[in-house]
């Protein structure tokens, strides 16, 4: 009989864990993220007489990851991308084949705004700028150039809000900070937790008693080694801190694609349309999986056991799942919370707006008057997104801090959107083009006791051998993240499943 893995969920954690298990030619090798794994396996044994069952309810894979194409627009459901400063996705892309299709956001997308006190006001991108920028109060700004003095009292269960308002003031905690929170997680600062969602952050004032002597020890060490090797890359421009924003010729759902084809290529049973509805641990072999298949009007149902079973799916999934077998496990998944939230794309005759695109876009703090968490310029990040003569944007609105807008109407969504669109940016025209996107789930938070709940997840889960979870869920909710974490647990159900 031949091994068989189940995973369940065919967003990017569930596809790139599928593809280092069945394809990756250097999944046991040291790479810059992970060390050489002395318990390496053989992998051409191990796939020899290897069966993998991908399932996924949706009629598509790639989870958040959806680029859809319609007269000449391009609209990415979710991501837009991913920062070129973490090695592991380059490394994954080239592996794949698709580097030449990288496509760094433009330049000009390095200006970004923040809506405060009626206006958008750009973001200083160096030091001196922020001096002279009106983004803050003049005490605001003051009061963040005091940083370097504050004593250090890291606290990695401190929240987001707390760590901030604590270094930089609560003026620049609530400008800055939340727009960045809204912006990674569409989240709430006063819930997250500094060590679970912002690690370098904590690991700035731990190692170096504060944020801007970190930054500047940083930039010193960056230098430093830019000067040894000989290069000098592009940093933080067009990015964001420390990367290059990094799409694809044709969105995001290259890559899924090239996973995709890679994955079927090397026999991989990939279903859509096939959701996991239970789990059970079977004698004798592993896990017993029931599947559940909907096509129109007919559902289906089949079990198949398996020697593992990969839940790549959101925490709240894994917590049904989970129920009857590690409460404990079920329990702390639970408490994982999403953001549920609706990306609404715009496409507009740019002769129609009161002002040209130049720039990123931008995110809106709270209590600003505005419902929106921001808006990205999306064609004016990457080329090829509008046809010509037209621009798009992409609105994002909901989140943790107003979640029941993923349940409104298309029409109330459209409104409140509009509203908004005039009040930041002076749009009065009627968008030539809509696309309504949900997403019920959003991305998880990682609130107060992360941390603590991780551990009792992985103690719990250590008593199910066969059991793995992987996902935006855990460490890390960025499609890098999702990538990185591919390795240390596709490893781990290698050596399970190539030791039966
Ligand atoms: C609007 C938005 C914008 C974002 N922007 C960025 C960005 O610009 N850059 C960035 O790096 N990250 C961004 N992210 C985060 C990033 O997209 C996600 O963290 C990443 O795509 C998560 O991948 P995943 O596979 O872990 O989870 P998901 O994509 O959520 O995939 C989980 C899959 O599990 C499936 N599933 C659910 N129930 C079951 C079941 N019972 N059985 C089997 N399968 C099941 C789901 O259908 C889904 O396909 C964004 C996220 C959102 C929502």
């Amino acid at each position: 009989m031949p091994r068989r893995i189940v995973i369940a969920g065919g967003g990017v954690s569930g596809l790139v864990t599928a593809y280092r298990l069945l394809c990756d030619p250097d999944l046991f090798a040291k790479s810059p993220t992970q060390p050489d794994d002395a318990n390496a396996i053989d992998l051409a044994t191990f796939r020899s007489d290897l069966e993998l069952v991908l399932l996924e309810p949706n009629p598509d894979l790639g989870g958040n990851i959806r680029t859809e194409e319609r007269d000449g627009f391009r609209v990415e459901w979710g991501p837009n991308g991913f920062l070129d400063n973490a090695p592991e996705t380059p490394r994954l892309v080239r592996q794949l084949g698709i580097g030449e299709r990288l496509l760094p956001a433009a330049d000009a997308a390095g200006k970004r705004f923040i809506f405060v006190r009626g206006a958008l006001r750009p973001v200083p991108l160096k030091p001196p700028a922020f001096l002279f920028s009106d983004l803050l109060s003049p005490a605001g700004r003051l009061r963040v150039l005091r940083e370097p003095f504050i004593p250090a009292r890291p606290d990695p269960k401190e929240t987001v809000f707390a760590f901030a308002a604590r270094r930089i003031g609560t003026e620049a905690a609530r400008v800055l900070v939340d727009s960045m929170v809204s912006g990674v997680y569409a989240g709430n600062s006063e819930e997250l937790e500094l060590g679970s969602c912002f690690p370098k952050l904590y690991d700035l004032e731990r190692e170096h008693g504060g944020l801007i002597r970190g930054m500047i020890a940083l930039q010193k060490a960056k230098r430093a080694a830019q000067k040894a090797e000989g290069t000098a890359r592009k940093v933080g421009s067009a990015a964001g801190p420390g990367g290059v924003l990094t799409s694809f010729d044709h969105g995001m759902q290259v890559l899924v694609a090239a996973l995709t084809e890679k994955l079927q290529a090397a026999g991989a049973r990939l279903e859509t349309g096939a959701a996991v509805t239970n789990l059970e641990q079977a004698p004798g072999r592993g896990w017993s999986i029931e599947l559940r298949r909907s096509g129109g009007a007919s559902t289906e149902t089949e079990r198949i056991t398996c020697d593992a079973v990969v839940l790549a799916t959101p925490p709240g999934v894994a917590a049904r799942l989970l129920r009857t077998h590690a409460a404990a496990a079920s329990e702390a998944l639970a408490a994982i919370p999403g953001s549920p939230m609706v990306v609404v794309g715009l496409g507009f005759d740019p002769a129609h707006l009161p002002a040209p695109l130049d720039g990123f876009g931008f995110l809106v703090p709270r209590a600003q008057g505005v419902r929106s968490l921001g808006v990205l310029w999306d064609s004016s990040i990457y080329s090829g997104r509008a046809p010509k003569g037209q621009v798009l944007l992409r609105a994002m609105i909901g989140g943790a801090r107003d979640p029941e807008v993923v349940g409104w109407s298309d029409a109330q969504l459209l409104a409140q959107i509009a509203a908004d669109l005039r009040t930041t940016m002076q749009i009065t025209a009627t968008p030539r083009q809509v696309w309504v996107f949900r997403h019920p789930q959003g991305i998880p938070q990682y609130t107060r006791g992360h941390a603590d709940r991780l551990t009792a997840i992985d103690r719990a889960t250590a008593d199910l051998p066969g059991l793995f979870l992987t996902g935006n869920g855990y460490r890390g909710v960025s499609v890098n993240h999702c990538v990185e974490q591919s390795i240390p647990v596709a490893r781990r159900i290698a050596r399970h499943v190539g030791a039966r």
